[in-house]
């Protein structure tokens, strides 16, 4: 008969219980849960079995599943249990240990992780614009300038040629490669040891990760499935709502940012393309961009409000959630505040809402694998790779 010696990692259990699993160690393994689930697999189904490993400190199992990325945090499982284990939470908990230490500089991670390290994840792109504003003050003879023609214009100071586009795309750029590293070592992690039998026709990778990106950002068809899953009983409001508006934010955002670049950069090449900033509120680019801000802060609405009214004895919001909400607040109230500002003709006021805007999207990107918002990529893995080869 196999034998299985197991190694539980009794700290491993206390980081997962401040990270968010708390209440894990209450389980008695019914397993209601795992019927609730609504995403669960009969075959292989969670949230049960991370439970258990959860509770007897099996850390390397618990890291490796691609289970815990499966879940949708939609919290039936946490409603249902007869015991307050909070399942849904040890998930995210379980989530939030993993892409902790996925990527280097893995001290990022360890800041992220609660808000201790807020001040310093918040101080180095404040000193990092400083030192641009500073810079530029220096080269212009003041920290407020106007341009010649008496207006506002950001980039008096943040110009964008030599501080803005260069500082985000590395930026960007640097952030997507850290966060396909982290992508590459969680896929190994998911690999069963030894050879793996795939039954069946293969399909690419590619098909399936089209496949995944229907259900996942242009339906959120799985949000439906968890709020079709069984009746908790307890109110809720939709979490697809406000995901949707945030997510098709971020695209009409992305595209917004994109147009701009091509129009800034194209247009000293073809002078017909050619973008000016700031634009006018009647250019149909800058209508867009104010769609995609109204949507934003209609879905971090949602959300937040939603975070506010759950139910605090099954759901707790760990600081990962609040992270990611606040800066998405503080980017689109700091983006909205500046153009408001350089609207009313508040100098000082418009330049420093800018600063801090800055700052707060770099924050936004440049923490990206180590944040919530890497969830999406790293979820989209584990999609792609269930797909692909089911579980091990
Ligand atoms: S978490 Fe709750 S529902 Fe799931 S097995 Fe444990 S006690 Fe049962
Ligand atoms: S939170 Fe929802 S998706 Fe995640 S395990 Fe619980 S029931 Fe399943």
């Amino acid at each position: 008969m196999a034998q299985y010696t197991l190694q539980p990692d009794i700290n491993f259990v206390r980081e997962l219980q401040d990270a968010g699993g708390d209440n894990l160690k209450r389980c008695y393994q019914c397993a209601t849960c795992a019927v609730a689930c609504p995403l669960s697999p009969a075959n292989a189904p969670y949230p049960r079995k991370e439970m258990v490993w959860a509770s007897w400190g099996l850390k390397d199992k618990l890291m490796k599943d691609v289970d815990i990325w499966l879940c949708h945090n939609c919290g039936n499982c946490s409603d249902l249990c007869p015991r307050g284990a909070r399942p849904a939470d040890a998930m995210a908990a379980a989530r939030n240990m993993v892409y902790k230490d996925l990527t280097e500089p893995s001290i990022i991670g360890k800041w992220m992780s609660g808000i201790a390290g807020l001040p310093y994840l918040f101080l180095i792109p404040a000193a990092l614009w400083l030192v641009v504003w500073s810079l530029r003050a220096a080269a212009k003879g003041s920290y407020f300038p106007r341009a010649a023609d008496g207006r506002i214009v950001f980039g008096e100071i943040f110009y964008g040629d030599y501080t803005i586009d260069p500082i985000f795309i590395i930026t960007f750029f640097g952030a997507c490669f850290i966060l396909y590293r982290g992508v590459r070592k969680l896929w190994e992690m998911f690999k069963p040891e030894g050879n793996m039998l795939v039954i069946g026709q293969k399909k690419s990778w590619i098909r399936h990760l089209a496949g995944v990106l229907m259900d996942e950002i242009v339906t959120h068809r799985k949000f439906d499935d968890c709020e079709d899953g069984p009746t908790t009983g307890k109110a809720a409001g939709s979490r697809k709502l406000g995901h949707m508006l945030l997510v098709y934010s971020f695209v009409i955002l992305a595209f917004v940012t994109a147009v701009v670049a091509l129009g800034h950069w194209g247009g000293k090449i073809v002078p017909a393309i050619e973008v000016h900033t700031p634009m006018s509120l009647t250019f149909p680019v800058k209508i867009l961009a104010n769609i995609g801000a109204l949507l934003m802060l209609c879905g971090l609405a949602a959300l937040t409000a939603r975070r506010l009214t759950q139910d605090r004895l099954n759901h707790v919001s760990n600081f990962q959630d609040w992270y990611l909400l606040g800066i998405i607040w503080l980017v689109a109230c700091t983006g909205i505040l500046s153009q408001c500002f350089r609207l009313a003709d508040a100098l000082k006021p418009a330049f420093v809402a800018y600063y801090f805007h800055l700052v707060f999207v770099w924050m936004l990107f440049a923490y990206l694998p180590w944040s919530k918002l890497g969830h999406f990529v790293y979820r989209t893995a584990a999609l792609v790779y269930v797909r692909m080869y089911g579980r091990s």
